[in-house]
């Protein structure tokens, strides 16, 4: 069913009707890209060994995907004056963002203040509080180096927590989609429902 949204976008039915078209394809690129991805490594032998030049397709679904997401914000821009996300984008921020709630407390400062030693080209110590230690590694006190170490430690396993979570989410969601596929029994009724009722004849 179109969502709210895009019934509200336009009262123009041709307008609106190309709206919730264009909704449902950024839905099926979504589910085209998270399920080739999440099931490239049984997928690759497969499609590969079919085909080498097929082995592009993740790209060109993702691609499209992208291309499609950003036609959805152009045409929202132009008749409502900002940008919509459309509702399959939102899925794929929604993920991230779930995953990038584990490196939250990865610092992630540009540049480091010089060491404060005299003649010492070296860079202070990120501490993971948002503070610099006064010294570089080797001008530095014990107790800014524990911390510094700790900060380090912590942040690797940080960004391999969401790097995971985020291999998970998309997994899981591409699984939920196949299954639900399955359970469905993909649309095959309704092309025959379609064709069926463009041919029955009285
Ligand atoms: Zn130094």
């Amino acid at each position: 069913m179109p969502s709210e949204r895009s019934a509200d976008l336009d009262d123009d039915p041709r307008s609106r009707i190309a709206f919730v078209v264009l909704e449902q394809l950024c839905w099926h690129m979504f589910c085209c890209d998270v399920i080739l991805d999440a099931f490239s490594d049984v997928l690759g032998d497969v499609i590969g060994d079919a085909d080498p030049n097929a082995i592009e397709l993740a790209e060109c679904a993702n691609e499209l995907r992208h291309d499609l997401q950003a036609t959805y914000r152009a045409a929202t821009e132009k008749r409502l004056g900002f940008a919509a996300l459309s509702p399959a984008e939102n899925a794929t921020l929604t993920i991230e963002r779930a995953a990038d709630a584990g490196v939250q407390s990865v610092s992630n400062r540009a540049d480091a203040p010089r060491c404060d030693a005299p003649d010492c080209s070296g860079s202070a110590l990120d501490l993971g509080d948002g503070s610099w230690s006064g010294g570089c590694l080797t001008h530095v006190s014990l107790t800014d180096r524990d911390r510094h170490q700790m900060f380090n430690i912590s942040g690797d396993h940080a960004k391999e927590r969401a790097d995971f979570l985020r291999y998970q989410l998309n997994r899981s969601t591409a699984v939920a989609l196949v299954n639900w596929w399955h359970d469905m029994g993909g649309p095959q009724h309704v092309l025959e429902e379609a064709i069926r009722s463009e041919t029955d004849f009285p």
